[in-house]
């Protein structure tokens, strides 16, 4: 059994280092994908500024296309001023031209407010995109670091997995299996050290019983909370 556990620890080991360069991947990936969406976060923000600026112009258009024809329908009372013969004809035509006439102000007023709203949003857009490309250029180079960054610790993962491979060989097949199993469910740990009557893994206490017996070492055990398999090397840590 002694044997075991050694094989296991050692085993537990190299996968520990595996995870580690696992983990090392991960994190060079994660923090390359965070700057990969934040370029599309500002794509997207460039089409939406994009979208609202056609949409001023449209409104632009329809209001100068508005004007003209309230300056046309001015213009036309106008020159029916000369042909009126009655003063109430003539009051009502005077009521109209006016109406006419600050009714295309007010839509003149509008189409200032709009092109001040464009341009605005014109110079934030050309900002935007400079901003786009300079963090485009950054990401490309970036890309081709974190390639070659992974692409260098995965030779390291290499090495490991050969080691790994070999040390599991000589483990019993149902022993390997728990093994991998409880490294699943309990965070990578599977073998744990006790340490003064305590399971390294959960540090919950062994009943004294169990622990006797885990010192006696020719048998494997399995902690009661955690289920780790329990193992105990005196002068360790005690
Ligand atoms: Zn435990």
């Amino acid at each position: 059994m002694n044997e075991h556990i050694d094989q296991l620890i050692s085993l537990q080991s190299i996968d520990l280092e595996i995870d580690q360069i696992e983990n090392a991947i991960k994190a060079e990936q994660n923090a390359l994908d965070l700057r990969i969406t934040a370029l599309a976060d500002k794509e997207t923000l460039i089409a939406d500024l994009q979208e609202q600026i056609t949409t001023l112009e449209k409104e632009r258009r329809a209001l100068e296309a508005e004007v003209s024809d309230k300056m046309g329908h001015v213009k036309d009372r106008q020159s029916k001023m000369m042909q009126v013969q009655t003063g109430r004809e003539q009051t009502a035509l005077l009521k109209e031209i006016e109406e006419g006439k600050k009714s295309a102000k007010e839509s003149e007023e509008q189409i200032v407010a709009i092109m001040e709203e464009v341009e605005k949003l014109s110079s934030q857009l050309s900002e935007e995109k400079n901003l786009l490309k300079g963090e485009k250029e950054c990401v490309a180079e970036e890309t081709e670091k974190v390639r070659a960054t992974i692409e260098n610790i995965n030779k390291g993962k290499k090495e490991k997995d050969a080691l790994r491979q070999q040390q599991a060989q000589g483990i019993k097949v149902n022993v390997l299996r728990k093994y991998t199993t409880l490294r699943e469910r309990r965070n990578g740990l599977a073998v744990v050290n006790v340490v003064q009557g305590v399971c390294q893994g959960c540090f919950m206490s062994i009943p004294p019983q169990k622990f006797n017996l885990l010192l006696k070492g020719d048998q494997i055990f399995d902690c009661p909370t955690c289920q780790r398999i329990l193992y105990y090397r005196p002068g360790n840590s005690e």
